[in-house]
């Protein structure tokens, strides 16, 4: 069993995190419940900017916030000297409730509707990230009508595709994201941006994937841009300020998952960039970054209570908690893996394997397949490990569950950061039907 960050089991043989007995945890909020080591985040992100200050780069690191987005751990990336990535308007309101420095708030999506736009050019969001050509109009519009003048990035699609270990370039990419960059995409937008009197183009952005192991895909990402950036301070007369090489850093969810450190892949990343521009003759630009699975994925834990078993001779056995695909979406749309333990008999050996369903009415709906655990009985309380990017962030109320609490734990004491749903909140937009005036 792998630990991450400060989880550690205590005397009584039970999973403690942030310094707190998650059997302390479930009984007061009960099951399921999201569990958040801060201590950990804040590793991730000093990891992040450690190698930066040690390069003595300029820089962004840029929390990805779909990954997992609150009020609190927002305000934590405030605490923690980072900007934040916003996709919705939801996600740019919940920075902007969290008192979240605007200017370091950079909107993403490839569909930013005009209510988005307007609100980013409203709250002062720092800089867009323009996508495409439908985007680029609308917010020439609006930044003339405004006079407001954000940074922009030019989001491009440089056709690195990472094949398990592997990486290929494919020239062109097929992806709904971002301008092409070998059809002349990019140029367009360059010039459309250019010289524009409000519209800042600082620099362009790339983003290659997701849960990558290794530095091969950025570098070669990297050195794909460079070969058009000298054809653009050629051609068109730019020469980006900012390079924003995305997110994607890799994390371990299961045994075998061998990631490199936050500051490793800076590193790497810096090398490349210093390496590139001297080759060149160029001005080395601001590297921004863009991790989100990374800063909180292996922060997170959700505790569940294990209920009703299905045994199935010689085929499996089945044992069912009280959360599922409404938490945690990953293994039934991607097959993702995770690991976990008996959070309230840690140290008890595995006698069986066991395959870990949720409850809803979906036969889809598993976390783990094959999970060793103890002979366990009814209320046994099942600790699922790395769950804290796109598990909550992803939930959902299907079934017509709710959503289950957010705690942080940190140097033993637990805060509440997001309530259960209620019964209530679940009916809250519903409207009974015309004709039915029953009252
Ligand atoms: C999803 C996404 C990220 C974060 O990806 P992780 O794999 O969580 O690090 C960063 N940048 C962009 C543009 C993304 O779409």
């Amino acid at each position: 069993m792998y630990l991450h960050g400060t989880s550690q089991i205590n005397s009584k043989g039970h999973l403690e995190i942030g310094g707190v007995d998650t059997m302390d945890i479930t009984k007061e909020y009960g099951t399921p419940v999201f569990v958040y080591d801060v201590e950990l985040i804040r590793r991730r992100a000093r990891g992040f900017k450690k190698a930066f200050e040690t390069e003595g780069m300029q820089y962004q690191v840029a929390y990805a916030s779909k990954a997992f987005s609150c009020i609190a751990m927002v305000q934590l990336a405030d605490e923690l000297g980072l900007s934040l990535d916003v996709v919705s308007g939801g996600e740019m309101l919940t920075a902007k409730r969290a008192g979240f420095p605007m200017e370091r708030v950079h909107l993403h999506g490839n569909n930013k509707s005009l209510e988005e736009i307007q609100m980013a050019l409203d709250l002062d969001v720092g800089c867009f990230v323009v996508d495409n050509f439908h985007e680029l109009d609308m917010l020439k519009e609006q930044t003339e009508k405004t006079k407001k003048s954000p940074h922009v990035l030019i989001r491009t699609t440089p056709g690195i595709e990472a094949h398990t270990h592997e990486y290929i370039s494919t020239g062109q990419e097929d992806s709904k994201f971002g301008f092409d960059l070998t059809s002349g995409q990019a140029d367009e937008a360059i010039k459309r941006l250019k010289d524009h009197p409000y519209l800042q183009l600082k620099g362009i952005h790339c983003h290659i994937g997701s849960q990558i192991f290794d530095t091969n895909g950025f570098s070669m990402a990297i050195e794909k841009l460079f070969s058009q950036i000298i054809r653009w301070k050629e051609e068109l007369d730019f020469e980006p300020e900012v390079l924003n090489a995305g997110g994607g850093f890799g994390i371990r969810y299961v045994e075998g998952d061998e990631p490199l450190l936050p500051e490793e892949y800076v590193t790497s990343l810096i090398h490349t960039v210093k390496e590139q521009s001297a080759m060149h003759g160029l001005k080395i630009p601001e590297i921004w970054i863009e991790p989100g699975r990374a800063m909180t994925g292996d922060a997170g834990t959700t505790l569940y209570k294990i209920g009703s078993q299905k045994n199935i001779p010689g085929v499996r056995r089945y044992a069912a908690v009280d959360g599922g695909m409404t938490d945690n979406i990953r293994p039934a749309l991607y097959h993702a893996e995770y690991e976990g333990v008996l959070a309230n008999r840690a140290n008890d050996k595995a006698e069986d394997t066991f395959a870990i369903a949720g409850k809803c009415c979906e036969s889809g709906d598993m976390l783990i397949w094959d999970l060793p655990l103890p002979e366990i009985a009814e209320d046994d309380v099942l600790a699922v490990f790395c769950t804290g990017a796109y598990g909550y962030a992803m939930a959902n109320n299907y079934n017509r569950f709710s959503r289950p609490p957010v705690v942080f734990a940190e140097n033993g004491s637990v805060q509440l950061v997001i309530k259960k749903e209620s019964y209530e909140d679940l009916l809250r937009n519903d409207l009974p039907l015309r004709s039915a005036e029953r009252v």
